[in-house]
């Protein structure tokens, strides 16, 4: 995928790398994913883009756009 920088997964470590608050907050799937999944790179914002995996990144828009959808006010008609 072309949206995850090859070079953050190259220097993956523990030292530059943490859980996505965004995702551990919104997802109660969190836990189960596999450490990698979980997290993103220290040096930037909790983002999609900053996830070190594809799976972390999908399933960090899924969360967004989930948040997104169920913002919005619901137009009775
Ligand atoms: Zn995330």
């Amino acid at each position: 995928m072309e949206h995850i920088d090859t070079a953050i997964i190259h220097r993956f470590d523990t030292r530059s790398s943490r859980p996505c608050e965004f995702c551990r907050e919104l997802d109660p799937q969190f836990p189960k994913r596999r450490p990698l999944d979980q997290m993103v790179a220290t040096s930037r914002r909790p983002v999609a883009s900053a996830h070190l995996t594809e799976d972390g990144y999908v399933r960090h828009r899924m969360l967004e756009l989930r948040q997104r959808t169920s913002r919005e006010p619901v137009s009775a008609a």
